[in-house]
Formats: structure tokens, C-alpha cells, sequence
């Protein structure tokens, strides 16, 4: 019945091997992060079937819907913009946040990940083309914010993530992949208590190709999975 998304998982993944193998790394160094916004259960449950083990959620009212009826064996990943009122809502389901771009949010984070009694891993979001329609700390920020980060006891930074300018072109964005790279690798240096900058989260259906040749290994697919969605999601 979800045929179509079985072969659109295979033929992302021969992507992926071929750009990973251009950046002389395996597919088994990237994380496939299947993005199910708008998908309904039944389409997530065809996916996971079919071995997907990572799921991307942009809303937390989404993700807590359809969390209960999903496999227990997959992790969460809360990719979009989280308001701080919500973070309690999501902290004992999601097995890593993308989006965290503000002290005010990492605060609430570790508050509730305490009252968990758990450790959340983070990624700080990045805004690397300077979009002012777009979260993200801006990249002159950013190190100085991973400072300010690195001191909560109950978050670890695992990497960085970035949602680069939409474009027919991906060509177009590749300096910002590469510039995400670069400030990876510079906050690695640093060698600071609780940071691993682990992941690199970028690339998206119409990017990922290049994310990875640029360093990416953590992509998150929507569209080239489960196909178009309604518009204005
Ligand atoms: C929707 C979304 C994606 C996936 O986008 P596609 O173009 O459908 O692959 C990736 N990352 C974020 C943050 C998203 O909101």
C-alpha cells in the first residue's frame, strides 16, 4: 500500500552512499532523520517498517500526537522552533533537540530535563545566511553562545544544526555547509566540558546531497520520502 515509500527510502539512501562516499565517508556515518510533519501514522508506521529509526517532528503538538503509536525502538528528534512553554510536554519523548537557539530555552531544558531526571542532548541552530525569518544563533554568536551553553548540568551540546536558504540551486548554499564545517571544527578546538560537536545536522530533500559532501552527518528528509505536502506546513 506504502510501496512508493519504500523505494523513495532506498533511492535516498543510494544518494546518501554516493555522497558520503564523494566526502570519502560510509552511509552508515550519517544519520537518515525521516521528517514526518503532516504525515499521517499509518505512513510513519510504513517507513519505520521499512527501517527508518529516526524521526524529525517541527511541532511539539504533532509529535506528542503521534508519539504513542509509534515503535518504542525509534528516537525523536525535535527539529523546529520550540517555545519554552512546551519543553515540558516533550522532554521524556525526544531523544535530541535541534533548535535550541536561546539561553531563556536552554534554562527551561535543563529545568525539565532535571525534573526528569534525565540528560537531553542539544544542537545549537545556527542561522548561518542571516535570515531574519529564520531561528538560529547568528554565526558571529555562536561560540560565544556555546560558552554560555556548556554549563547546564543536564544538557550536552552534541553539534550543530542549520536550515540553509531555500533554492533551486543547492550549489548556491554550499558555502554556508562548508561554513557550518568550519565553525564545528573551531568550537571542537575549544575543548570544552559537556560540547562534542558529534553532529553536524544539515541537508534537507532539496540539499542533502551537498550537505554531505560538505559534512553533514545528520540529514533530515521529508518530501523525498513521503512525498509532497499540503502547502503552507
Ligand atoms: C520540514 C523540515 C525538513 C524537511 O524538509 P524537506 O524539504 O521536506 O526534506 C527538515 N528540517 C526542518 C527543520 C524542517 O522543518
Amino acid at each position: 500500500m506504502y510501496e512508493y515509500i519504500a523505494s523513495n527510502i532506498d533511492r535516498v539512501k543510494e544518494r546518501i552512499k554516493k555522497a558520503a562516499e564523494r566526502s570519502g565517508r560510509s552511509v552508515d556515518d550519517i544519520v537518515l532523520i525521516a521528517v514526518t510533519k503532516t504525515v499521517d501514522v499509518e505512513r510513519i508506521k510504513a517507513a519505520v517498517n521499512y527501517g527508518i529509526k529516526d524521526l524529525g517532528e517541527n511541532r511539539v503538538q504533532e509529535l506528542t500526537a503521534k508519539y504513542p503509536y509509534i515503535s518504542d525502538d525509534v528516537r525523536w528528534h525535535m527539529i523546529g522552533r520550540l517555545q519554552t512553554n512546551k519543553v515540558k510536554y516533550i522532554i521524556d519523548r525526544v531523544s535530541l533537540i535541534h533548535s535550541v537557539d536561546s539561553l531563556k530555552l536552554l534554562k527551561e531544558i535543563d529545568k525539565r530535563s532535571e525534573i526528569a531526571n534525565r540528560m537531553m542532548d542539544i544542537l545549537i541552530e545556527v542561522n548561518v545566511a542571516g535570515e531574519a525569518s529564520k531561528g538560529g544563533v547568528a554565526v558571529e554568536d555562536v561560540i560565544d553562545f556555546v560558552k554560555q551553553s556548556a554549563v547546564f548540568e543536564n544538557i550536552r551540546i552534541k553539534g550543530l544544526m542549520t536550515v540553509a536558504p531555500q533554492t533551486d540551486d543547492p550549489e548556491i548554499v554550499r558555502p554556508y555547509f562548508a561554513q557550518m564545517k568550519e565553525l564545528s571544527f573551531k568550537i571542537e578546538k575549544l575543548k570544552l566540558d559537556n560540547v562534542e560537536m558529534k553532529y553536524l545536522s544539515m541537508g534537507m530533500s532539496g540539499d542533502f546531497e551537498v550537505a554531505i559532501e560538505e559534512g553533514s552527518n545528520m540529514v533530515r528528509i521529508g518530501t523525498a520520502i513521503f512525498g509532497e505536502r499540503p502547502i503552507n506546513t
